[in-house]
């Protein structure tokens, strides 16, 4: 397994960053999951233009173009041999002294990653997930955007903590309101009475890229579908639950804090969704 740590492709065992870097010493950085379906890169663009609007927002410049750094991660695919795999591509702040000074460091470490993934097991998309809602609340808007994807993911991680606690794979975090925000790393959709509702980026959502894909997907299909804010009592009394990111692509909910989604099973417009989404990532992409 090759890894591009930055001018170089170096071994996965070689590919060692400083413990002087603000991404290790601060979560200082950005990043982005992006994913390879037979060999074509999905949505490549919007990854690119998330990856650089997060590093603007927080004054960190990217020594490349969209177009060099989109570049370096094609390269990076070949290189690897995969023609489905997940794509890990870091900036970080690079390398400075102790203090929390950004200015210090003087270059950004870029690394990208391939390789095959598959966060939940495969079974799963089969019986759908049992989820919990947790304490941890999304960080608000105004004090760090959830719109910038950075490398400071700790309360990301305590849902996830939280979730293997209550013995679940994934778990839903609420924002400083209580209004549903997004899981750990995916967002979700549910549907209830006719109508396909997701969280507005606004709530504290990041505005993934693979929910923008089911937006579209299920504005062609004709469904009515509105950004809205709902809350956990919504979420229980839904016909169906549903969560969309590039690792866990669309994964049906089938309980939530214990209350039974609909009769317990993916449902049909989870389903419908799902399979349009994989005939679209495979007939999309770069290359
Ligand atoms: N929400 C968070 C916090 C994430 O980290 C991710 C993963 O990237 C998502 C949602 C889903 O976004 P996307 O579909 O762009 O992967």
């Amino acid at each position: 397994q090759w890894i591009f740590l930055n001018d170089d492709f170096v071994k996965k065992e070689d590919a060692k960053v400083s413990v002087y870097d603000h991404g290790f010493l601060y979560g200082d950085g950005v990043f982005e999951g992006i994913r390879v379906y037979s060999g074509n890169i999905f949505r490549m663009k919007e990854h690119m233009d998330r990856l650089f609007q997060s590093a603007k927002s927080i004054l960190l410049s990217i020594p490349y173009t969209h177009e060099e750094l989109t570049d370096l991660v094609v390269k990076t695919v070949e290189k690897n041999g995969l023609k489905d795999a997940y794509i890990r591509l870091v900036v970080s702040r690079g390398v400075g002294d102790l203090g929390l000074d950004p200015y210090k460091c003087k270059r950004p470490n870029i690394v990208i990653i391939v390789e095959p993934l598959a966060i939940f097991p495969k079974h799963l998309y089969d019986t759908g997930v049992d989820i919990v809602t947790v304490p941890t609340r999304r960080n608000r808007p105004d004090v760090l955007s959830p719109k910038v994807k950075s490398l400071n993911y700790l309360n990301n991680v305590l849902v996830k903590i939280e979730a293997h606690l209550a013995n679940v794979s994934e778990a839903l975090m609420l924002n400083d309101q209580g209004y549903v925000a997004e899981g750990s790393a995916d967002n979700v959709f549910i549907y209830k009475n006719g109508k396909l509702l997701t969280p507005p980026g606004y709530l504290g959502a990041l505005e993934g890229i693979t929910r923008n894909a089911i937006l579209e997907i299920a504005n062609e299909l004709g469904y009515d579908v509105r950004e809205e804010p709902f809350t956990r009592h919504d979420v229980y009394t839904a016909d169906e639950v549903f969560l969309t990111g590039t690792a866990a692509e669309v994964i049906a909910v089938v309980k939530v804090d214990g209350r039974e989604i609909g009769d317990g099973k993916p449902g049909e417009h989870t389903n419908r969704l799902l399979e349009k989404f994989r005939q679209k990532v495979i007939k999309e992409g770069v290359k």
